[in-house]
């Protein structure tokens, strides 16, 4: 017969299945793509050595030996600055039956993968967790940094809006705003 496995019962380090699986996912995660080969090699064949001219152009800086080009702002970005995402997203991991498929998802082939900057790439997760599009998902999470930053009444003032009363609202606006201008943050 085979024996129970349930790890996530015999620690109080997880809650839970589902935070044991959470806790899993992360390390293979880690293990796996941190030092994928195939990623190295395709952010290697995605970005090129950029002339003075191309620096200028681009707005880089000096020091600049190779750049690319993020999939979804479309700006260019310094090597060390960009990151590869996976087209198709891998996923979450919920049971030990998940994981096979779970690997080969993550460990993907360069033809799933995507150059992007930082902050196009945290866009493109939080659009993933909240199944929400890119542009939703850049419009709300610009709307937290707002209101995270107490700009909110000022950010709709300064364009015509009158602040609703409370932050909810504001929040609101500022997503509405945002989503049909999202070239304004
Ligand atoms: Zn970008």
């Amino acid at each position: 017969m085979k024996k129970s496995n349930e790890p996530w019962n015999e620690t109080d380090v997880w809650k839970n299945q589902s935070e044991f699986f959470t806790w899993l996912r992360g390390q293979i995660r880690k293990s796996i793509w941190q030092f994928y080969p195939v990623k190295n090699e395709f952010k290697n064949d995605q970005t090129f050595e950029v002339t003075n001219e191309e620096k200028q152009q681009y707005g880089l800086s000096k020091s600049t030996k190779k750049a690319g080009k993020c999939v979804f702002c479309n700006h260019y970005f310094p090597k060390s600055k960009l990151e590869v995402d996976h087209i198709e997203q891998v996923g979450s991991l919920k049971s030990f039956d998940d994981v096979s498929e779970f690997v080969s998802l993550l460990a993907c082939s360069k033809d799933n993968m995507q150059l992007t900057c930082k902050p196009c790439h945290k866009i493109k997760s939080y659009a993933e967790r909240h199944d929400v599009s890119f542009d939703e998902a850049k419009a709300i999470k610009g709307a937290i940094e707002i209101i995270k930053n107490k700009e909110d009444k000022a950010f709709l003032a300064y364009r015509g809006i009158s602040p609703g009363s409370n932050q909810k609202q504001r929040r609101e606006q500022i997503i509405t705003y945002l989503k049909s201008h999202p070239n304004d943050i």
